[in-house]
């Protein structure tokens, strides 16, 4: 379950994670990309909480749509534009709730995995955001499943996320920047599946 200021806690610790974790993923992507991931993520999330206050009043599905129109808005990179994607989706799937039941969060997390795909047009095991993120997701309906709490859910989703992580060094990328790389990329960790794994230990700290 989860209220609207959970959700609004969740947008500002994630936001504060990326302001705090912004060198880390700036260094990851310069071993593999352009180095400015954590550039994008906080100046995104930076723009987010300012407009916060203007929409805090107003139901989950619209504070979640205005983060993802401001992350497009502001995120020049790759990034910008499959996150902002991601938290569009999760609004249209929660259209209208005013509290959030576990099928709901599960099918804001499904929905935003399916536009992040749709947009970015790659499956897991090309080493970006998806190899933390589907992980991270299958465990949540797993726990789920299996009659744990959303909090103990989102526990084990965290864990599969840095699992996920963890296997982005062992893989090629196939896609984004990283992609030209081919096989040099092998052995770097990838930016985005780390600036996703935040999103889960952040849903966990909230506990939502
Ligand atoms: P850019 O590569 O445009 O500079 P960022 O550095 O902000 O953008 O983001 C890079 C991250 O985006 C990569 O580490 C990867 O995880 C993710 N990424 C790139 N292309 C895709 C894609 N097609 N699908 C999913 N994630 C992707
Ligand atoms: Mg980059
Ligand atoms: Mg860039």
């Amino acid at each position: 379950m989860a209220t609207k200021a959970e959700v609004l806690d969740f947008i500002r610790v994630y936001a504060d994670k990326m302001a705090e974790h912004r060198q880390e993923l700036t260094d990851l992507d310069q071993a593999i990309g352009d180095g400015d991931h954590g550039i994008n993520m906080s100046r995104g999330f930076k723009a987010v909480i300012e407009k916060l206050p203007a929409v805090e009043e107003k139901n989950i599905d619209d504070i979640l749509k205005n983060v993802g129109m401001t992350l497009v808005s502001t995120v020049g990179g790759a990034s910008g534009p499959l996150y902002g994607t991601a938290f569009m989706k999760a609004s249209a799937a929660v259209k209208g709730k005013e509290t959030l039941s576990n099928e709901d969060i599960i099918l804001a997390f499904d929905e935003a995995v399916g536009g992040i795909q749709y947009r970015g047009k790659a499956v897991k095991g090309e080493k970006t955001i998806l190899d933390s993120m589907i992980p991270a997701i299958d465990a949540i309906k797993t726990s789920i499943a299996n009659g744990k709490t959303m909090t103990e859910a989102l526990v084990d989703a965290e864990q599969a996320a840095w699992e996920g992580v963890e296997y982005t060094k062992t893989i090629i990328a196939t896609k984004g920047r990283a992609s030209y790389l081919g096989e040099r990329s092998l052995g770097h960790q990838d930016p985005g599946a780390t600036s996703m794994a935040y999103v889960f230990q952040a849903a966990k700290e909230v506990a939502l």
